[in-house]
């Protein structure tokens, strides 16, 4: 049974059955049966359901963003962003896959006897087991390319994001995509385990480093295409010729934002040590506005955490932070009334020994480091197991993409953090994961080439 409980009250919302080990059985088979007759429909008929399936979401917004703040406690303003940004994220999908799944004839001999030509084909049935904090993002990133090229898929929702995941499910299937095409697989963690022993060609898992490194264990050996969007520790350099008040608001943003709960979240920041202090008092000024509170109020700026075992961890790394020389400047504790609140916190004087500034928070928890220079800042930069995103502020361009293009991360922000574009590629290096969503990558991630070597004429 799957209590679903509102991490803003801690009233529970609804109880729900979770799938059986041989539902999920069935599910994986239907959608294995499924799957050829969905491959065959045309393409200009999927791109039409995925189009409905927006319009159906864009109508019913706000009734989606209140089920979405309840169960995971996103501030309402942040829901009802993630959802009214959905179609054009969705559009991008759209308008590149016909391309992706063009033939491509690469070669002819010149008497036009011998051709070589690559096709794309679906890969099958995919597992996605996905995350709970952007489930609208994070989950449309596979699901929607997956269905567009011909895949049927198993979703597996966070449990903080089931009501989320079973809304997705009924809109798809109201838009036209066939039950059996895309399911919702219904559970906690060991439901995402159990969907992982089934007979799958894709698993596209978001999630952290711990959940990914056990399913990257699970799957070895069994030669079906792993994707693995995990966690990072993303940092943020400011250089003392950077416009200090911007800086602060930006990355305030970038720290604070959903309660810290991005996988691309502000997780250190490095100033140079020249402007240390200014914008130390700047970045508090923006953090001791942030309005913290009920998520359904649409002022409030941070709302509960999703699960309550963070607030514990959160705590800790804050005690760890304190005895390693940390100096606190607000925040700090969890709040005590009902829900799973925290304070935004800011610490300064941090360092690399502590686990603030070097496991993922998770949380509306920052630390801040004062650093000599360019290479100082590159040091404690690239000092991390994880590799998901790093931002530099500078007036100077060339100055920020000499620093960035040495961290190893997929994505590099100059003057920006946080932001992700259905254009270019969403990848991590090291510990925050293996492959890629959107961008013509994160289709293509879906198909699997297959070479013709077509003789004409009598062999
Ligand atoms: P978890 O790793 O805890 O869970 C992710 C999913 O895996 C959930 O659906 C979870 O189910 C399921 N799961 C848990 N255990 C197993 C298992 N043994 N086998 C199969 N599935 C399992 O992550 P969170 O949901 O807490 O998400 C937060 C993490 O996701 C952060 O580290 C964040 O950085 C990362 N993330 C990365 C993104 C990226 O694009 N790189 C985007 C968004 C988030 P259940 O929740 O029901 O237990």
């Amino acid at each position: 049974m799957l209590r679903i409980v509102n991490p803003a009250t801690e009233d529970l919302l609804v109880e729900l059955d979770a799938d059986s080990s041989a539902w999920i059985a069935r599910k994986a088979e239907s959608a294995r049966r499924a799957q050829v007759g969905w491959a065959a429909t045309p393409l200009e008929d999927r791109i039409d359901v995925i189009a409905r399936f927006c319009a159906l979401v864009s109508r019913e917004k706000p009734a989606l963003a209140r089920i979405l703040t309840q169960e995971m406690g996103k501030p309402i303003s942040h829901s009802e962003n993630e959802i009214s940004a959905l179609p054009a994220r969705v559009d991008y999908f759209l308008h590149e896959v016909g391309k992706c799944l063009e033939p491509e004839t690469v070669w002819r001999d010149p008497e036009g006897r011998m051709e070589e030509r690559i096709e794309q084909e679906p890969l099958g049935v995919i597992a996605n087991i996905s995350a709970w904090n952007y489930p609208w993002f994070v989950g449309s990133n596979v699901f929607i390319p997956a269905l567009l090229t011909g895949n049927t898929v198993l979703y597996k929702p966070s449990e903080h994001a089931t009501m989320t995941g079973l809304a997705i499910a009924r809109l798809l299937h109201e838009a036209g995509v066939p039950e059996d095409a895309f399911i919702p697989v219904i559970g906690g963690g060991e439901v995402g385990q159990e969907l992982l022993s089934q007979d799958v060609n894709g698993v596209f898992f978001t999630g952290s480093y711990a959940t990914g490194k056990r399913i990257a264990e699970s799957v070895a050996g069994r030669m079906t295409r792993l994707q693995l969007e995990l966690g990072g520790k993303d940092p943020a350099y400011v250089c003392d010729d950077g416009d200090v008040g911007f800086a602060a608001e930006s990355l305030a943003d970038g720290a604070f934002y959903n309660a810290g709960q991005s996988c691309c979240a502000v997780e250190r920041i490095y100033v140079h040590h020249r402007i240390h202090d200014e914008f130390v008092e700047a970045f508090l000024g923006v953090v001791r506005r942030l309005a913290v509170g009920d998520p359904l109020d649409p002022r409030t700026a941070v709302g509960p955490l999703a699960r309550r075992e963070q607030l514990d961890f959160l705590e800790d790394q804050i005690e760890d932070a304190l005895r390693k020389g940390g100096v606190l400047l607000c925040g700090g504790k969890r709040l005590i009334r009902s829900g799973y609140f925290f304070e935004p916190t800011v610490i300064v004087n941090a360092n690399s020994r502590m686990s603030l500034m070097r496991e993922e928070s998770f949380g509306p928890v920052i630390g801040i480091e004062a650093v000599r220079d360019d290479e100082d800042a590159l040091a404690r930069m690239r000092d991390t197991d994880f590799g998901l995103t790093a931002s530099v502020y500078s007036r100077d361009q060339e100055r920020a993409r000499s620093i960035l293009s040495r961290v190893g991360v997929g994505t590099a922000y100059w003057n920006c953090c946080d932001r992700v574009s259905p254009r270019l590629p969403w990848s991590g290096r090291g510990h925050s994961g293996i492959g890629s969503t959107l961008s013509r990558a994160g289709i293509l991630a879906f198909l699997q080439p297959k070479a013709y070597h077509l003789r004409g004429g009598r062999p």
